[in-house]
C-alpha cells in the first residue's frame, strides 16, 4: 500500500481532484485522477469497470450524484493507503485526450476580446455587433479536430487575400494565432425538444479544461462573411487532459460583470457562474499574458441555457468553449492579434520582436483558480508549431 504526498502548495490538493484518461507506458489508456504529482488508477483503487475505459464519458454520463459520490470516496481513499498497483508517478504515464468529444461549440464571451476583434476586422463600424448583449454569440465547430495538450500543430494552408490584394491565393497562413479559453463539457445530456435552464448548468455539465482555438486569421478573415469561421479554425483545437470537476470550482464562483441591458429571461441567473480562474499564455517559455476569466461577460450556465433554448439536444462528451479570454488591460489580451494590434505593435520575445506564430514555436497556456483549500491549477495545455504541408490541390 501508498499513502501519497502532496506536496506543500501543490495545486492538486484534496480540494482538485481532476480527471484525466491515461496510460503507463505500454499499457491501455484508462481513467485516472490527479492527486499531488500522482495520477491514481480509479478502475483498480475503486474497483469499477466504468474507469477502465479510454475516456471519461461513461462515468459523466452517471450524472451528478454519482459525480459527488465517487469525489467523496476518492477523497476518503488518498486520505488513507491506496493499493500500489493504482498509484503512478505523473511523469511516467502517457495522457490522452480525456473525453470522446461529441458535439464543439466554441462562443464569442468576452466583451473585452469581441470589441477588440470588432475594431480589428471591421475598423468602421461599431466594434460590438447589435445582438452581442443579447445572446452569447457562437459558432459550431469541429470535434473531430480536438486534441490533446502536446500534439504538434501543423501550419494549416488555404485561401487567403490581404486586403491590398486583388485575388485570392491558395498557401500557407501568415498569421497563425492563438485562443486562449475556458472549455466545459456536458456529463448528462438532454433531450431533443427540450431546453436546459441555467438552474440546472450543474448538473448537466461535469467539469471544465483548457482550450487553445488555434486561429489562422488571414483565412479568417476572408472566409468569415457572411457565416462565421471555418476553415480559419477547423484544423486543430487544443485542450489539456485534466478535467477539472466543476464540485471543484465552487470557490471560484464570482457574479459575472453587470449585464445591461437585462437578458431575456431564459438567459437570467439567481446565482450566476462568474468564475475567478486566472490564465497564463507562455510563447516559448515567456509569459506575455494573464487572461482573467472573471472578466467574461456571460457565464458558462448561459451559454448552455442559450445553446439548447431552440431544443437542440445536448450529448455526453459535448465540449463548449468560452471564446478568447480577455481583460480590459493590454497584458491580459488572450490571443496574438489583439496583444500585437493586428501584428503592428510587436511583443518582445525573448528579446526578439514577434507578432504572429511561426514555425517551431511552443505555446502553453496554464490556469489558476481559488479552491476549498488553496490554490487548484487545471494543469496546462501545450502545442509547437510545424512547418506547413501542402495539401495535393
Ligand atoms: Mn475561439
Amino acid at each position: 500500500m501508498t499513502t501519497i504526498d502532496i506536496p506543500e502548495g501543490s495545486l492538486f490538493g484534496l480540494d482538485n481532484l481532476p480527471y484525466g484518461v491515461f496510460s503507463p507506458r505500454g499499457s491501455a489508456p484508462r481513467v485516472g485522477v490527479r492527486v499531488g504529482d500522482s495520477v491514481v488508477d480509479l478502475a483498480v483503487a475503486l474497483d469499477d469497470d466504468v474507469f477502465a475505459r479510454s475516456s471519461l464519458n461513461a462515468f459523466m454520463a452517471q450524472g451528478y450524484d454519482r459525480w459527488v459520490e465517487v469525489r467523496a470516496r476518492i477523497a476518503e481513499l488518498v486520505r488513507g493507503d491506496v493499493p500500489d498497483a493504482a498509484v503512478f508517478g505523473v511523469s511516467e504515464v502517457d495522457l490522452h485526450l480525456p473525453v470522446d468529444v461529441a458535439d464543439y461549440v466554441d462562443f464569442y464571451a468576452s466583451e473585452h476580446h469581441a470589441s477588440n476583434l470588432g475594431r480589428l476586422f471591421r475598423p468602421d463600424a461599431e466594434p460590438l455587433m447589435p445582438n452581442w448583449k443579447h445572446l452569447p454569440v457562437g459558432y459550431h465547430g469541429r470535434a473531430g479536430t480536438v486534441v490533446v495538450s502536446g500534439t504538434d500543430i501543423v501550419r494549416p494552408c488555404g485561401q487567403r487575400k490581404a486586403p491590398d490584394e486583388a485575388v485570392p491565393t491558395y498557401g500557407e497562413c501568415r498569421r497563425l494565432d492563438i485562443e486562449a479559453e475556458l472549455g466545459f463539457i456536458v456529463g448528462v445530456p438532454s433531450e431533443l425538444g427540450t431546453a436546459v435552464s441555467t438552474e440546472d448548468f450543474s448538473r448537466h455539465v461535469f467539469g471544465a479544461v483548457l482550450v487553445n482555438d488555434w486561429s489562422a486569421r488571414d483565412i479568417q478573415a476572408w472566409e468569415y462573411v457572411p457565416l462565421g469561421p471555418f476553415l480559419g479554425k477547423s484544423f486543430a483545437t487544443s485542450i489539456s487532459p485534466w478535467v477539472v470537476p466543476l464540485l471543484a470550482l465552487e470557490s471560484a464562483r464570482v457574479p459575472t460583470p453587470e449585464q445591461s441591458p437585462t437578458p431575456l429571461p431564459y438567459l437570467r441567473e439567481s446565482e450566476p457562474w462568474g468564475l475567478d480562474i486566472a490564465l497564463s499564455v507562455e510563447w516559448n517559455g515567456q509569459e506575455v499574458s494573464r487572461p482573467p476569466y472573471r472578466e467574461m461577460y456571460w457565464s458558462p450556465a448561459q451559454m448552455l441555457a442559450h445553446m439548447t433554448v431552440n431544443g437542440a439536444s445536448s450529448r455526453t462528451g459535448d465540449l463548449y468553449a468560452s471564446g478568447t479570454i480577455s481583460g480590459p488591460e493590454k497584458d491580459q489580451r488572450g490571443a496574438f492579434i489583439e496583444l500585437t494590434w493586428g501584428g503592428k505593435e510587436p511583443v518582445t520575445v525573448n528579446g526578439e520582436e514577434r507578432t504572429f506564430l511561426q514555425d517551431g514555436d511552443e505555446v502553453v497556456i496554464s490556469a489558476t483558480a481559488p479552491g476549498a483549500e488553496g490554490r487548484i491549477g487545471f494543469g496546462e495545455v501545450r502545442g509547437r508549431i510545424l512547418p506547413a504541408t501542402e495539401a495535393k490541390r
